[in-house]
């Protein structure tokens, strides 16, 4: 490539040179009539002449013939960068151009892509005014510029560039695709002239058309490419700012975790959180140390819409269109671009939700540790009045204030009846809340079964009685002891004993069995079974529910409060153990549970 530039080079300088001097021959000639010598010397110089027209001819093909592989080449290059410079090294050593430029259009503004200098001055501030003054000229005239002498070229010549840079030959080629110019290609030679002929320019123009395709595709593959790392950026970010909001219900640290997600991802320099309040907006989480600017907030949260400049966001925190607060964010080194506002919109949505989430759930405890609170409060007021009642019924049944009537006794005994009723259900809602505030607190010992079993059966006794059931105890004498809160363990049984002689018909007959669980090492398994009215799979679905009693007739004629097994299971988990239940409506039911054995 060297070689052909150097030559083509000469051949030119040459080729002017004997022009010149044929041209001042023949004029001798004319004044001086025929000398031999003259004649013989000028037949010489024409055959040198038409030796190198036809050299520079077959080397000026080759070089445009390369001009043109070159621009096939091009086509199949998506790396931006590398094809800008591709195309600046093909054309200049294709073409032996001292220097070359590409420039390019961004936003209306020519910008210098890349340049290049075979000698070791670079481009100056002169050089590049210059070559912009050029391009100007080829852009209002629409087409390629072409000098091959530029000193003695009308539209240069007057140019100071031109004369203190001895330019000669200058290119300048418009990269245009689709009517759209993307910028040019500026080429130049001091010294030289003739670098560049007329007969250059259409390939040379066809070459720029290539390389303005070459450039287009790998503009629009950058930017694909650039659109694509942003999205799945912007993906990746998302789903970990989603996975940590919502791996906490705290709401304080979920609303400071989003400000830092947000200021973050855009590169703000400060970020803040206000909320919607009675008192108006509340600034609850801060990041950075600028003050939040309440104006632009309430101007956000009037219009419901994110406010944007370069220097602050705005976003509002909306779930179900309903305006809850807003992120306020400013920014830092860079500016905040459009991209910026979409992404942070983007990310203010799905924090909106893990943080009105966390409210909710806040909000939800609340509300639960005062019920919780109300109905500890009302149990302990009833108990007392309770006591004393159940104190007198008492002693009036022993006939302790004298003997009573029939009638008097019937009345006593259903006062009786009810105000145990009472106690139980007091209890268990007393215990009920006691567990779901976390308040209950289990006593675990090394406990025998059998004992509470036993006290079970005695607590049953009275209606096992009435109803004629029969009640069988299957406990191995070999039984380990379990680790168990006692009282709570009789609880379980007598609960489920109970259920069982209240659901179970008179005669019917109820067993108690356990064993040490050959499923789950380390485990007793009881069992408690009836031959009662059993249950719907529908029903056993919803069993362990908070008040849940059947529809069942059979069900709804005895009294209860459906509040027996969800502390039942509760008493069970607590202790470790699982419980379950199977049941045939119509033909009984057996319920399972397991406690640890005692260390
Ligand atoms: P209660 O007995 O006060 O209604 P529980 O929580 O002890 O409340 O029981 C809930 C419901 O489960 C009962 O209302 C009944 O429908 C069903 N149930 C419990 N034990 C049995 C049983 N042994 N046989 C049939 N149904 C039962």
């Amino acid at each position: 490539m060297e070689t052909i530039k150097s030559d083509v080079g000469q051949a030119e300088a040459t080729l002017t040179l004997l022009r010149d001097l044929i041209h001042n021959q023949r004029l001798a000639l004319a004044q001086h009539y025929n000398t031999n010598d003259l004649e013989m010397q000028l037949a010489t110089w024409e055959g040198m002449l038409h030796q190198l027209q036809q050299h520079t001819a077959l080397e000026r093909s080759a070089r445009l013939g390369l001009l043109y592989e070159a621009s096939q080449a091009l086509a199949h290059s998506l790396d931006w960068e590398e094809t800008v410079e591709s195309v600046m090294d093909l054309v200049i050593r294709v073409t032996g151009a001292e220097r070359g430029l590409v420039m390019l259009v961004e936003n209306g503004a020519w910008k210098v892509q890349v340049s290049r200098n075979s000698k070791e001055s670079p481009f100056s501030e002169r050089d590049l005014e210059f070559s912009h003054s050029v391009i100007q000229k080829m852009v209002v005239q629409g087409k390629a510029i072409l000098t091959s002498n530029a000193r003695r070229d009308p539209r240069f010549n007057g140019s100071q560039s031109i004369i203190i840079q001895g330019l000669r030959s200058i290119l300048c080629a418009p990269l245009m695709v689709q009517g759209e110019l993307l910028g040019a290609l500026y080429l130049e030679n001091r010294m030289k002239s003739g670098l560049f002929s007329p007969d250059d320019l259409a390939t040379l123009a066809a070459f720029a058309n290539q390389a303005a395709v070459a450039l287009a595709n790998a503009r629009v593959h950058q930017q694909t490419h650039r659109a694509l790392l942003r999205s799945v950026r912007e993906l990746r970010l998302l789903q970990e700012m989603a996975r940590d909001l919502n791996s906490s219900l705290d709401h304080q640290h979920v609303m400071e975790r989003s400000v830092r997600w947000i200021t973050t991802a855009v590169e703000a320099e400060s970020g803040a959180l206000g909320l919607l309040a009675e008192e108006g907006l509340r600034w609850v989480a801060q990041l950075g140390e600028t003050a939040p600017d309440d104006t632009s907030a309430w101007q956000t949260l009037r219009q419901r819409q994110a406010g944007f400049t370069p220097q602050q966001l705005c976003l509002p925190l909306l779930r179900e269109e309903r305006p809850l607060g807003v992120f306020w964010l400013t920014a830092g080194e860079h500016p905040f671009t459009e991209e910026d506002l979409e992404f942070a919109i983007r990310l203010a949505d799905s924090a909106a939700i893990a943080i009105e989430n966390a409210r909710l759930y806040e909000a939800l405890v609340l509300a639960n540790q005062s019920k919780n609170e109300f109905v500890s409060l009302v149990s302990h007021e009833l108990r007392t009045p309770m006591t004393s009642i159940r104190g007198y019924t008492d002693m009036l049944r022993k006939g302790i204030v004298g003997p009573l009537s029939p009638q008097q006794q019937t009345f006593i005994d259903t006062i009786s009846r009810n105000v145990e009723r009472m106690r139980i259900m007091v209890s268990d809602l007393l215990d009920l809340s006691r567990m779901e505030s976390g308040k209950l607190r289990l006593k675990p010992v090394p406990t025998t079964l059998k004992e509470a079993v036993e006290e079970a059966a005695r607590i049953i006794q009275e209606p096992l009685q009435g109803k004629e059931q029969s009640l069988t105890v299957e406990l191995p004498e070999t039984l380990p002891q379990v680790n168990a809160d006692p009282d709570r363990l009789a609880q379980i049984l007598i609960n489920l004993l109970g259920n069982a002689v209240k659901y179970t018909s008179a005669q019917g007959s109820i067993v108690v069995r356990a064993e040490e669980y050959a499923k789950e090492p380390g485990m007793v398994h009881c069992a408690v079974s009836d031959s009662g009215i059993g249950m719907s799979l529908e029903d056993q679905q919803r069993l362990f529910t908070k008040f849940f009693r059947s529809e069942n007739p059979a069900v709804r004629e005895q009294t209860g409060t459906g509040l027996g097994l969800a502390i039942v299971r509760n008493l069970v988990e607590m202790h470790g153990g699982s419980m379950w239940v199977e049941s045939t409506l119509g033909a009984g039911s057996v319920f399972h549970f397991t406690v640890p054995v005692a260390p």
